[in-house]
């Protein structure tokens, strides 16, 4: 485990919350209060009441302020967008063993309003990840036509892919026919070896494919003859 337990559930939060966005699905997931009770009710969410349009308002807010710190471009921008979330919500650090969880520590007030509780427990979850100097395992994925974010929680930080069942399984696809495409034009020469180096040299293959036909440069001379 990188971070503890709750931290790493609060990061869980954090990216189920901006994917609803929009901008990283290309389709809006909280368009209303009954998205946000579902989004409330996967997440095991503990103690939160009746959910009004001002908690919907609140927490699209936020869901701004959270994708901002995966895009922000160095520590320092992220650390002025974490600080700015969890210097303006009021916390109440309590801990607590609900749910048959260890001890651990809570942020938001005991009865806080949905927007409070997410910006103190997750503000507080990005403050952990860039006081570890973590930041970098806050990522967009990879796949080109994907830009929804990730957590990589994997100890040699490889993760790419928002969801490995769907981009990374397309990705990997892809690039077992940009490596079948190569062996094809490079036949008949020696079969590319199985196992290889793997994904980085199947990608450079598929980009060196695309720019092959009407590459636009112009042919190279030959040298004169004779
Ligand atoms: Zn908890
Ligand atoms: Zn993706």
């Amino acid at each position: 485990m990188i971070f503890t337990h709750d931290t790493e559930q609060a990061l869980a939060v954090v990216v189920d919350l901006v994917n609803t966005s929009a901008a990283t699905d290309g389709e809006e997931e909280l368009a209303g209060l009954p998205d946000l009770r579902a989004f409330v009710e996967r997440n095991d969410f503990s103690g939160v009441g009746e959910l009004t349009e001002a908690d919907l308002a609140r927490v699209l807010g936020l869901r701004e302020r959270f994708h901002a710190v995966f895009r922000a471009p160095d520590v320092p921008s992220a650390v002025r967008l974490i600080n700015e979330v969890v210097g303006g919500v009021r916390t109440t650090p309590h801990l607590t063993d609900h749910d048959g969880y260890d001890w651990h520590v809570h942020f938001f007030a005991p009865g806080a309003p949905m927007g409070e509780h997410l910006a103190a427990d997750c503000g507080m979850a990005l403050a952990y990840v860039v006081a570890e100097g973590e930041l970098d395992r806050l990522r967009t994925c990879e796949a080109p036509d994907c830009s929804r974010v990730l957590v990589d929680l994997s100890r040699n930080r490889c993760r790419r892919y928002c969801d490995s069942r769907t981009c990374g399984n397309r990705m990997h696809v892809a690039a077992y026919r940009a490596r079948q495409r190569e062996a094809v034009s490079q036949s008949p020469g020696p079969r590319p070896s199985p196992g290889g180096s793997g994904r980085d040299r199947a990608f450079a293959g598929a980009a060196s494919l695309r720019d092959l036909p009407g590459g636009g440069s112009p042919p190279a001379s030959p040298p004169p003859v004779g």
